[in-house]
């Protein structure tokens, strides 16, 4: 087969590491990627929210398999325009992707199917969604309705913070998404990330991750994209899985089939934990970025098959094949990020480190410029191993961060602390 994946971060590279192991996987192409995936994969400089940019890409080069990283080329309606082309693709319709770009619509799914979430309200102004904040009280959950980048939600734990955050969303910081405002109940409790893969019918779980969006260790500082992640979360036990999915994902999943928009790809179900119950917190339409990082790590060349079975709606027909293994990613940022960081800086020493199943740098922003990598993001390596157990995968990860040249970045020290 002929693959096309999208995107360009440190999720696409460890999909295309993995799919690019399975023999099935004749060419592969990534658009844009980035230094990490050109040395596995052909580029193409394309931006993977263009539809007609991509339809022209899989014509040119006979493409059987297109597979949809980031969110936006999905809320865009990228997966639509591939299959009215008739190509395979993995990755939600525009009408389902709203389960992450809308957090009013999934509210509202949860509320049809009976799924336990946080009880909520929606607002389109600001002095009835202050009203409603003064009579619920603090801590309170404030949030844009759109896609805000990962941004866009205040965890209030006082009144005053609700009440600026109100201010914020509908004085324009997040565009169009904060045309809405969600006010939710605050949840306390232990929060975990489960992946399920759906075709619109049947699920396949294929993983669960913890991650740390913190920038500083033991989780202190402004929040970030993520600054490492490990698979699996002790938290979600074998008891607590089987209750998402059925309270949570295959109620989700049959309601969207009934709406006449199924859902086909992977669910991202971010929960909170508490007292041995699980709460869905919020949906994504995609893998977590760096989660996937971890989940591909430990799936390997098996994850071609899974997607493809997803894609052609056979999920029944397939399992996904666990090792009893931990794996866990280390995120290099440049320094200053989240805040304003130096772009360009060159890392060296990369070339120089074992790079086999166990271990792998999974690049998320870097270009190839004249021979030398350069950091040209925030988030710019996901520094990725894999033991027998967590404190193993975390011992490798780290020795392999410490070769890494790069004076301009840095790390958290501590990935995996809560579990370990
Ligand atoms: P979201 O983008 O909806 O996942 O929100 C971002 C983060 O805000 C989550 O990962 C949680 O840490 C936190 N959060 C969101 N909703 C709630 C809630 N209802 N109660 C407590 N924390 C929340």
């Amino acid at each position: 087969m002929n693959i096309l994946i999208l995107g360009g971060g440190g999720r696409e590279h460890a999909l295309a590491w993995a799919v690019k192991q399975n023999p099935k996987c004749d060419r592969l192409i990534v658009a844009p990627g980035n230094a990490g995936i050109g040395a596995i994969a052909d580029l193409a400089a394309i931006e993977p929210t263009d539809a007609a940019a991509v339809l022209a890409c899989v014509e040119e080069n006979a493409i059987d398999f297109v597979i949809i990283g980031p969110e936006a080329p999905l809320a865009a309606g990228v997966a639509d325009a591939l299959r009215a082309a008739d190509i395979l693709a993995f990755g939600p319709s525009a009408a389902a992707a709203k389960l992450e770009a809308s957090k009013a619509f999934t509210k509202e799914v949860c509320d049809a199917c009976g799924a336990p979430t946080a009880a909520w309200a929606r607002f389109s102004d600001a002095t009835t969604a202050k009203d409603y904040v003064r009579a619920q009280g603090a801590p309170i959950v404030v949030k844009a309705d759109g896609l805000a980048a990962g941004k866009g939600v205040i965890v209030a734990m006082t009144l005053d913070e609700a009440l600026a955050g109100i201010d914020e969303i509908f004085g324009g910081a997040f565009g169009a998404a904060g045309a809405e405002v969600v006010i939710e109940e605050f949840m306390a409790g232990e929060e975990a990330s489960f992946f399920i893969l759906s075709d619109g019918t049947d699920v396949l779980p294929v993983g669960t991750a913890q991650d740390h969006k913190r920038v500083g260790d033991g989780d202190t500082g402004p929040n970030t994209g993520g600054m490492g992640a490990y698979s699996p979360a002790p938290v979600l036990s074998a008891a607590i899985q089987e209750q998402v999915l059925s309270e949570i994902v295959r109620p989700t999943i049959a309601e969207m089939a009934a709406r006449g928009t199924p859902f086909q790809g992977v669910l991202y179900a971010g929960l909170m934990i508490e007292n041995g119950r699980a709460r869905l917190v919020e949906y994504n339409v995609r893998f977590g970025d760096p989660e996937c990082q971890v989940l591909m790590l430990r799936l390997g060349a098996q994850a071609l098959d899974l997607l493809l079975a997803c894609a052609e709606g056979r999920l029944a027909e397939v399992e996904a094949q666990w090792a009893d293994d931990h794996a866990l990613t280390v995120v290099m940022a440049a320094k200053g990020y989240p805040g304003a960081y130096v772009k360009g800086s060159e890392i060296r020493g990369l070339a120089d480190l074992p790079e086999d199943s166990a271990h792998m740098v999974f690049h998320a922003g870097t270009v190839l410029k004249d021979g030398k990598v350069l950091a040209t993001g925030g988030r710019v390596l996901n520094v990725t191993a894999r033991g027998a157990t967590l404190k193993e995968a975390q011992e490798r990860a780290y020795a392999m961060v410490d070769r890494i040249d790069w004076p301009e970045g840095f790390c958290r020290r501590d990935i995996g602390w809560r579990a370990l």
